[in-house]
């Protein structure tokens, strides 16, 4: 604990917050880092110490942490309508104009946008939309759910059990009806001798096996993000959504793009559908929506499940379904500008001119004794640990190796994100050559000391 003094912030917090998806041995030991303000890609505790944030947040504050332009949006249209719902046909105006851009920006050609709070509730909203149109379709039965393992797709009971990570079974998840088809993961799962297109292949037939043995009419839709991203930055195998995409067609099983991480120039393209192909039907939005300066998720409906959305919501007179505060004119005028200064301040040209410097990065950490793939795309990237580089032997997780880097990297002042057995990283589009170079400087000395006390 960095102060005892009992009335210090870190105590304050100890005593009063339950903080969720955080190690308590570290929490306990280390105390909690409370921060008071950012600058750029830096932020700050109550100390004054400063730390570059190598996660973007949550991948989300993009464009840093103290975006003039964004504040002011967010200030301007707290003066003049700081608050309404999108219910009975009600809505601001900024909510409309983001939408109009939203589908513009969109792989569709014409669509609508559905809004929550956050990305779990986004997918969760799809899910019950699906439920729907298949009961209203007569096809009640039509309620099984494919993800796949790694997957993260939030947190509420349905979208934590789309998740194919074994955390949830501390919950007794998933629910019934939720099935995990394998996850593309070719330097992990592909078998010798066996191409990457082959084992894309290989996964397709699976997925169409697991769809026949299940029964084809009582699925009801699939979920994939283009890259998983909180399974440890997995991009997808060669030709996966290739061989996938048809086999869904088939039948008649509508595929949603989870790109709550990868939408908005993650991977150096808008949207992750774009750069692999995925040719969803809808696409779920979060995060980088709003640059981290608001909560906002956002389904994106593509024309063909829009339109069978809207028939089968006229016949039940409405969609029965809604937030709150989903649609809030604060939310979408801070997207709006968001959007904007994604597009006409450099920052996905800034992702596509500095990914080969990432990339190049993530490989040289990839030479350390320990760690076996290096792998990203765009500014989003991992390093995974093995015990062993050529049986690909995960390292023995009582070691705790990539949570002890990331304390440690954290002392130096580089927030990372230790993902299972892997480190990860996934910087601000804002992100400099020097600030990038430091990052990898910082996590490479880390790397070497943490890896020399295992031995
Ligand atoms: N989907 C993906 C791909 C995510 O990475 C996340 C969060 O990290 C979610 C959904 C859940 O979003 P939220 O935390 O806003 O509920």
């Amino acid at each position: 604990m960095k102060d005892q003094t009992s009335n210090s912030w870190e105590q304050r917090d100890m005593h009063n917050v339950f903080h969720g998806f955080t190690d308590l041995d570290t929490l306990n030991r280390n105390g909690p880092v409370v921060l008071t303000h950012g600058e750029g890609i830096h932020v700050f505790d109550v100390h004054g110490k400063s730390y570059m944030d190598a996660n973007s947040g949550l991948w989300n504050n993009v464009a840093g942490f103290n975006h003039r332009g964004i504040i002011e949006a967010l200030c301007d249209q707290a003066r003049r309508f700081p608050g309404y719902h999108a219910f009975f046909g009600r809505i601001a105006d900024t909510t409309v104009a983001l939408s109009e851009k939203l589908i513009e920006i969109s792989p569709f050609p014409s669509g609508k946008v559905y809004y929550t709070n956050s990305g779990s509730e986004a997918n969760d909203t799809v899910v019950k939309m699906l439920w729907m149109l298949h009961r209203r379709n007569g096809q009640p039965q039509r309620r099984k759910i494919i993800s796949r393992v790694n997957a993260y797709h939030g947190v509420t009971v349905a979208t934590a059990s789309m998740t194919g990570k074994a955390y949830n079974a501390e919950f007794g998840l998933p629910l019934p009806g939720f099935l995990h088809a394998d996850c593309p993961h070719f330097w992990r799962f592909g078998r010798a001798g066996e191409t990457e297109i082959e084992f894309s292949q290989r996964l397709a037939r699976n997925l169409e096996e697991l769809i026949i043995k299940e029964g084809p009419d009582t699925i009801a839709g699939m979920f994939a993000e283009p890259v998983q991203g909180a399974g440890g930055v997995i991009p997808p195998s060669e030709g996966y959504f290739e061989a996938i995409r048809p086999i869904l067609r088939k039948y008649g099983i509508p595929l949603i793009a989870d790109e709550v991480i990868t939408g908005f120039g993650r991977t150096g393209a808008m949207w992750g559908s774009d750069k692999y192909n995925v040719q969803p039907d809808a696409i779920v939005a979060s995060k980088c929506i709003t640059a981290g300066y608001f909560p906002m998720g956002a389904v994106l409906l593509g024309p063909d499940l829009c339109a069978a959305l809207t028939a089968v919501s006229e016949k039940a007179e409405e969609f029965p379904h809604g937030f709150t505060a989903g649609g809030n004119p604060l939310g979408s005028a801070v997207a709006l500008k968001a959007l904007e200064v994604l597009e006409t301040e450099g920052l996905l040209e800034n992702v596509n001119r500095l990914s080969g410097r990432f990339m190049s990065g993530l490989r040289q950490l990839g030479e350390h004794k320990y760690a076996g793939e290096a792998r990203g795309v765009g500014f989003m990237g991992a390093v995974e640990l093995v015990a062993d580089k050529a049986t690909k032997v995960a390292l023995d997780g009582s070691y705790q190796i990539s949570e002890r880097i990331a304390n440690k990297a954290l002392e130096k002042g580089l927030i990372c994100r230790p993902l299972g057995q892997a480190i990860v990283l996934g910087p601000p589009f804002v992100m400099t050559e020097v600030e990038m170079d430091r990052m990898f400087a910082i996590l490479a000395d880390t790397m070497t000391e943490v890896f020399a006390e295992v031995g």
